[in-house]
């Protein structure tokens, strides 16, 4: 059965390359009708938080990509690492290490001198260290004999065959001296006991994959296929950090996005299926395959997700825009639930805005009365629309209340007066809004309930 995983470290937030190899790693095992794992890398104790956990672990939910394993914690896996660290102990195949970090210092600078490139001399592989006493009270770390010649090779999903030579790679510590092991340790035995059977993630991992599938031969487990993922480059062609604006996923969902806009922009993201560019998560675990992942780098670009946040917004049902509108609103002091209903004010204002904030923003005026610029009003309510708009209020305080009854009022009430539909509808505008810009008039009076509208105009006696 397929089974994929998303192993972060939880030393940050969820970020965009993160995100992004979660979906690629979900949407494959939903595609192949297997399984998605999510796996805490937590053994770098010193930089691991609680806080950046529970980042993740909201970010994954915001986002939708739901797991069918875990969240499992390596720092619980710790007897199942010592086990097979004894195993391949107990068949030659690690060893203790005693050196001290001054030794290991001395000898890459040697080396370093010696014009060679630093690696561990296995000064402690057992056969070097047949006669020496270890020095007391050290706690040993564990290092994997790693083998002298040969090479490593594996055909990398994304990037084609890749071959190294084993006398590149040095004998790694898979255990520290507190028996958290390393990184490459811990994620071969998890990939082999979770039965992964796609590693997809970022290619700053390549380095590690030859020592991983060493280890994984010498464990006698199967090696998984691998997918290197590039990385993602802000506009300027330069690796993705905070100073190209919002890196982690979270932050998305405070400036206003809708996650499906931002999955739909990070499955394009180094992944293509033709010239499709807005499709939906379905659809994408419909299409998604690894051999349309881009082998160069993908570019990150924040005016093609403002574009799909727009599509989004536009087909958001209004119940659930009303909703993502609400706390933007509270947050802003506004009472929502003394106001119109949200949904309705959702809808009409879907398409005045790139952001659900700017949404927000355009919807004050529905939850607070405006005070019109003193200069809107010089310029619009005057002797010449003052008359029309005094007929105009009198007349709504019987209409219906709709939209296709206020509408018509508006325009017979100018032509009895002799003006032109905006010269009654921006006035009104002004004074019910605050602002001239604001979608169809009559329906936002419709919106807005009689009480409210009248209440707006009664400055015009
Ligand atoms: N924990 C690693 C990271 O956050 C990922 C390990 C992996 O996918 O193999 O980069």
């Amino acid at each position: 059965m397929t089974k994929t995983r998303f192993a972060p470290s939880p030393t940050g937030y969820l970020h965009i390359g993160g995100a992004r190899t979660a979906l690629f790693s979900w949407a494959y095992a939903r595609q192949q009708g297997g399984q998605f794992v999510l796996r805490i890398e937590d053994t770098d104790r010193e930089r691991s938080t609680q806080a950046s956990v529970d980042a993740i672990l909201d970010g994954m939910n915001w986002l939708g990509l739901d797991w069918d394993e875990g969240p499992v914690f390596q720092m619980d896996r710790l007897a199942r690492y010592k086990e097979v660290a004894d195993d391949l102990i107990a068949r030659g195949l690690a060893y203790p290490c005693y050196a001290s970090k001054d030794e290991l210092d001395a000898m890459r600078e040697a080396q370093r001198a010696a014009g060679q490139k630093p690696r561990y001399d296995g000064r402690w592989r057992p056969e070097n260290a047949a006669g020496k006493t270890p020095p007391a009270g050290v706690e040993p770390v564990i290092r994997f004999r790693n083998p002298d010649h040969g090479d490593v090779s594996w055909n990398d999903l994304v990037k084609g065959v890749i071959t190294v030579s084993n006398e590149e790679l040095d004998d790694l510590v898979i255990l520290r001296a507190d028996g958290v092991p390393t990184y490459n340790f811990g994620v071969v035995i998890d990939d082999w006991d979770m039965g992964i059977t796609q590693v997809i993630r970022g290619d700053d991992h390549v380095n590690n994959t030859p020592r991983q599938i060493n280890l994984l031969r010498a464990m006698n487990a199967p090696v998984p296929d691998y997918a290197h993922v590039p990385m993602i480059l802000g506009h300027d062609g330069e690796r993705l950090s905070k100073r190209h604006g919002a890196v982690s996923v979270l932050q998305y969902d405070e400036d206003g996005y809708l996650p499906e806009a931002l999955l739909n922009y990070l499955a394009r993201l180094g992944w293509s299926h033709g010239d499709d560019e807005v499709f939906d998560l379905k659809q994408m675990v419909e299409w998604f395959d690894l051999g349309h992942i881009s082998r160069s780098p993908a570019r990150f670009d924040p005016e093609k997700l403002n574009w799909l946040n727009q599509q989004y917004l536009k087909i958001c049902p209004a119940p659930r825009l009303g909703e993502l509108l609400r706390p933007r609103l509270e947050k802003a002091g506004l009472n929502v639930d003394a106001g119109p209903d949200v949904a309705q004010v959702a809808d009409l204002l879907r398409e005045r805005g790139v952001t659900l904030n700017e949404i927000a923003d355009a919807a004050h005026y529905f939850y607070a009365t405006p005070t019109p610029p003193a200069d809107l009003l010089a310029q619009h309510v005057n002797d010449e629309s003052r008359p029309a708009l005094v007929a105009l209020k009198n007349a709504l305080q019987t209409a219906d209340w709709n939209a296709e009854t206020i509408g018509p009022l508006i325009k017979d009430t100018a032509t009895a007066h002799g003006l032109k539909m905006p010269k009654v509808a921006m006035p009104l505008r002004v004074l019910v809004c605050g602002t001239t810009s604001t979608p169809s008039i009559d329906a936002v009076l419709a919106v807005l309930g009689r009480e409210r509208v009248l209440e707006r105009l009664a400055a015009l006696g």
